[in-house]
């Protein structure tokens, strides 16, 4: 892809993440506004490729869609906003303002691409961001943030007929989690736009002989957060309960393994207004306006912005089509977003 821009003599620069995977960064124009558009490159594993009607990674048409992995979540989107940029440049059509293209790694696992591109102040200057997520006929502009914590138990392995000679490691740990399962489920905190936060404890390991005494236990837990209970009570919350559990006598330890914070914006913004216009010009749809209990890179990139800051999630495809089988996203709908976001530039920066 920075060859291709480089061919327009579009400007790209590539920002390492890890020694595997980058980010690649180009813009066009200057001044203001700057206009930051941004997807991930990143696409979930095929899972079994002999379920596929076609190669996962052959793109395939087929009675107006288009399959392969990564058609609706996100490439569809991505290109889209890659194919503006040229336009735009070849056409010399941008009279004011820069368009920052920011195409990510590691979205779906933690979004370290995003994280990075945030710390290196890419975000700075940036005055609208929409994030080409498949979303169809809706502009989500607000999202819940995501918490993944691994909490283990040590205990002491013994023979199952002499468990006093050790320390059951799974006891303490399902007191804990069920107790932690309450406060959070159970909490009456409620976002206008995202509901309540929901916890789930989603893998739980232990224990190898049924006649042992298991000396470890482990639990993964997944939140999704809301600003009104945020990703940091979350984490004060497991901690302080674990510190209470190892007082009296268990050996808890907690671990984030990955921490976004949710997104909160108004959703009232110039960008909006003229989003739900074009959409329903070149969609021929009604474009509703909604919150989105899943997370994107916004939750990185969107860090140190208040709920002003016009952000939207809007792109081709739909959500439920993400990581399935047979992923595709209808080539009519792939096409009329060049448009959108064209037509959206152009006149954000007239
Ligand atoms: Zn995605």
């Amino acid at each position: 892809m920075k060859h291709l821009f480089g061919e327009y003599g579009i400007e790209s620069k590539i920002v390492p993440v890890t020694d595997t995977r980058v980010n690649l960064v180009a813009e066009i124009g200057s001044g203001n506004p700057v206009i930051g558009i941004s997807g991930h490159m990143d696409v979930v594993s095929p899972g079994d490729e002999s379920e596929w009607a076609s190669d996962p990674f052959k793109l395939t048409e087929r009675d107006g869609k288009l399959y392969g992995r990564g058609t609706n979540d996100m490439k569809a989107g991505l290109v889209n906003l890659a194919l503006v940029l040229i336009e735009l440049k070849e056409n010399n059509e941008l009279k004011n303002g820069t368009v920052r293209f920011m195409a990510t790694t590691g979205e779906e696992v933690g979004g370290a691409g995003s994280k990075k591109l945030y710390e290196e102040g890419y975000m700075d200057d940036v005055d609208f961001l929409w994030v080409a997520e498949p979303s169809h006929d809706t502009i989500i502009y607000s999202h819940k943030g995501s918490l993944n914590l691994r909490v283990t138990s040590i205990g002491e392995a013994a023979h199952s007929s002499m468990p006093d000679q050790g320390y059951n490691a799974i006891n303490p740990l399902m007191k804990y989690l069920l107790e932690i399962d309450e406060k959070l489920n159970g909490d009456n905190r409620k976002n206008n736009v995202l509901d309540k936060l929901v916890m789930s404890t989603t893998i739980f390991q232990a224990g190898n002989q049924v006649n042992s005494i298991p000396e470890k236990a482990t639990a993964e837990i997944n939140v999704r957060t809301i600003p009104e209970f945020d990703n940091d009570e979350v984490i004060d919350l497991f901690n302080t309960t674990a510190n209470r559990y190892n007082k009296g006598g268990s050996s808890i330890q907690v671990e984030v393994t990955m921490s976004l914070p949710s997104v909160f914006t108004s959703g009232k913004s110039e960008m909006v207004e003229l989003t739900k216009e074009l959409g329903k010009k070149h969609l021929g749809l009604d474009i509703s306006v909604k919150g989105s209990p899943g997370v994107t890179d916004a939750s990185n990139l969107l860090r140190d912005k208040d709920e002003n800051f016009p952000f939207m999630m809007f792109g081709p495809g739909e959500t439920k089509m993400a990581h399935k089988t047979d992923e595709y996203v209808y080539k009519e709908y792939y096409l009329a977003f060049f448009d959108i976001y064209k037509e959206l530039i152009l006149g954000l920066t007239k």
